[in-house]
């Protein structure tokens, strides 16, 4: 076990310690059986502000650490979790509620991150350019930005603390992070494995508690000098309309209806493969999910088939043995199944799911069955708005050039797939598509660790995280100019 760590007691983390101050407490809850599995401690606002103090008064001192020495110590961090990557999956798998496996795939994700940012360390690039005039050199370098006030969705806990974290700190910022209500135990643990790895107390503060009260009052507060958000569209919004009054640099990292779409040249097999664990895989919680599949009129009916056949084999669960897990609270539960019941009654057909998951030990959780839906058209509710469910819309379009416009016809612009054997359709696709990531015969999938992710129009504000660009969102680029025998100028 961490260092005080206390999983049945969630407190926010200031200056290095831990919270007793809170008095208004929310249960967490384990979304596979519905039972407490631990205490919130809510923070106040007076509370946010004290993290956001310590955060500004600790951060010049770490801002003047050599970033080497910074890497070093995060790199120190990514051992101590890798020693102990059981305990934080554990952590996950139980708060998310998803298989084992799949919390140890994102822990070892969040630790490839948090390595690659260690290193950034080593690198953290300015630029050398040449000056217009004799015996000046001209360069920039990168400065933080200060305190970063960090906000994070529940779905992927652990990569989620470790997307922002790291390049925050790395950058020589100090960080205040507002971890999801629904996940934030493994944030805790995280963040006492930075502190335990010689991030100094003070540099790493975390505020517990719910979003608007919470978030809101971070997002606020005049001593913030750069906010990363990942969440919602709805919410990003209203964040970038706060900032921007006060002119406070933001990042968002926002929500997704990502096509996929089927040619009539492809491996049928393999794109309903992949087009089932695009929509379904971590319970349709991701931003990257897949949920309009797009298919040529030719295999249509091939197609749709072999989607639902490899949809009903799916299992739920936690088990290892499983592929998707329970949706992470009951509020979503209800907004999925309810978006589900319009489409019905709009005149969409339900081909498989559709309803709150019945079997033995699943009935405390908030599982719904995996679900197909056609007949529904592009325009429609259901498919011009994010569920973060295990929900798949299928469409039919007669031509390449169809499927292309109608996949681009989106509020959102985050992920996009196809799959075809046509090199010239491959290529004019990852051409024509107007979205932050392209996939070419595989799934709609987020990020590597150290690959730019982010999304246009709905899905973001032009940013990205994390690779190397996210140093661009935690750092200020400054000129320096250097002037030798300046009696010559
Ligand atoms: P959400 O917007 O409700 O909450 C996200 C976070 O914001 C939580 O920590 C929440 O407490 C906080 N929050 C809520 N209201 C707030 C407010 N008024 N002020 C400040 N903070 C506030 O989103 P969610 O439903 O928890 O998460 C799912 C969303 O996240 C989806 O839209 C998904 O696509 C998106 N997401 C995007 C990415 C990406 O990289 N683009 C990655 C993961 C999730």
């Amino acid at each position: 076990m961490l260092d005080n760590f206390d999983p049945a007691n969630v407190r926010s983390l200031i200056g290095g310690k831990a919270l007793d101050s809170s008095v208004r407490k929310t249960p967490i809850l384990d979304p596979h059986s519905g039972e407490t599995i631990a205490q919130l401690h809510l923070a106040s606002e007076a509370e946010v502000t004290a993290a956001v103090l310590a955060a500004r008064a600790a951060w010049q001192a770490w801002a003047a650490v050599p970033p080497v020495e910074r890497g070093r110590i995060l790199h120190q961090a990514c051992n101590l979790i890798e020693s102990r990557a059981d305990e934080l999956s554990a952590i996950v798998a139980r708060e998310a509620g998803k298989p084992l496996k799949d919390a140890k795939g994102e822990t070892a994700g969040a630790i490839q991150c948090g390595r690659f940012f260690a290193g950034e360390g080593q690198r953290l690039f300015g630029r050398t350019m040449p000056s217009g005039a004799p015996n000046k050199s001209a360069m920039t370098v990168r400065q933080p930005c200060g305190v970063a006030a960090l906000i994070t969705a529940a779905n992927t806990p652990a990569p989620n603390f470790a997307w922002k974290v790291f390049p925050a700190l790395i950058c020589g910022n100090a960080v205040v992070l507002k971890p999801a209500e629904d996940t934030p135990i493994s944030a805790d643990w995280m963040a006492r494995a930075l502190i335990q790895a010689g991030v100094p107390a003070g540099v790493l503060n975390v505020v517990q508690g719910l979003g608007a009260e919470v978030g809101g009052a971070l997002t606020a507060h005049p001593d913030v000098d750069v906010i990363s958000f990942t969440g919602s569209t709805r919410v990003g919004r209203m964040i970038a309309e706060q900032a921007g009054r006060r002119l406070t640099k933001v990042s968002l990292e926002l929500g997704g209806k990502n096509a996929f779409i089927v040619c009539d040249d492809a491996d049928l097999d393999k794109a309903a493969t992949w087009a089932v664990a695009s929509a379904f895989s971590n319970a349709g919680q991701r931003c990257a999910a897949g949920s309009r599949f797009i298919v040529m009129s030719s295999v249509y009916d091939a197609f749709l088939a072999k989607f639902i056949d490899k949809t009903k084999a799916l299992k739920l669960g936690v088990g290892d043995d499983c592929a998707l897990g329970p949706v992470i609270n009951e509020r979503q539960l209800t907004n999925i199944l309810t978006a589900i019941e319009q489409a019905r009654t709009e005149g969409a057909r339900v081909h498989c799911g559709g309803h709150r998951a019945s079997a033995a030990g699943l009935e405390g959780g908030f599982y719904i069955e995996p679900t197909i839906i056609d007949g529904a058209t592009n325009s429609d509710t259901i498919s011009c708005t994010e569920l973060f469910g295990p929900v798949g819309n299928v469409y039919r379009v007669e031509t390449y050039a169809e499927a292309v416009a109608m996949a681009n016809d989106s509020p959102y612009g985050l992920t996009a797939c196809i799959h075809t054997r046509s090199f010239d359709r491959a290529w004019t696709f990852a051409r024509d598509i107007r979205t932050g990531v392209a996939v070419v015969n595989a799934g709609t999938f987020g990020s590597e660790p150290h690959m730019p992710f982010g999304g246009l129009r709905a899905s973001g504000n032009g940013t990205r995280e994390p690779g190397t660009e996210a140093l661009d969102v935690y750092s200020d680029l400054k000129d320096i100019y250097l002037i030798t025998e300046p009696d010559r100028l």
